[in-house]
């Protein structure tokens, strides 16, 4: 049986969709490890790779130019895209500096600059094509359920 190839991605975020993820693999792993093979998931393993995968799931927000890299490098090596969780779906939480006012923003202006982060946080879809989404903070588990058990069908 050909296993569906899955990535797990994340960027600016808190990480709350990637434990709800590895807290269902107590429940669903039996089901799942003869019909998955994790190509990139960085809380199970070393060796990530992005090539040929079937279904990307991506957590987080996009703030920075290395990450919109790595978003569309994702983009092109992936059949199917997910955004979990309401940062990559709207940009927010993660995305709370965007409201700041000027002086705020000034403040915070030498982090942005020493660590090259784009003036404004961003969700998913301003820089890729989103197949689908699993809203929530953290991510809605019975929808996340739903689509990896119809990929797995
Ligand atoms: S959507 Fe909520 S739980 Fe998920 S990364 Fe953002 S803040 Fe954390």
């Amino acid at each position: 049986m050909t296993k569906l190839r899955v990535g797990w991605f994340t960027f600016t975020c808190c990480e709350d969709s990637t434990i709800l993820f590895t807290e269902l693999l107590n429940t669903h792993w039996a089901d799942w490890k003869d019909k998955i093979e994790f190509v990139n998931a960085r809380i199970l393993k070393e060796n990530n790779k992005i090539e040929n995968i079937d279904v990307s799931f991506v957590e987080g927000s996009i703030s920075s130019e290395e990450q919109v890299d790595k978003l569309k490098e994702i983009r092109k090596n992936s059949k199917t895209i997910i955004a979990i969780g309401a940062c990559a779906c709207t940009a927010m939480p993660s995305g709370w500096r965007n409201t700041f006012d000027e002086e705020t923003k000034e403040e915070i202006k030498f982090l942005i600059d020493r660590y090259s982060h784009l003036e404004k946080v961003e969700p998913l879809k301003t820089y890729i094509k989103v197949d689908d989404s699993v809203q929530g903070c953290p991510m809605n588990e019975e929808k996340f359920l739903e689509l990896i058990g119809n990929s797995i069908k």
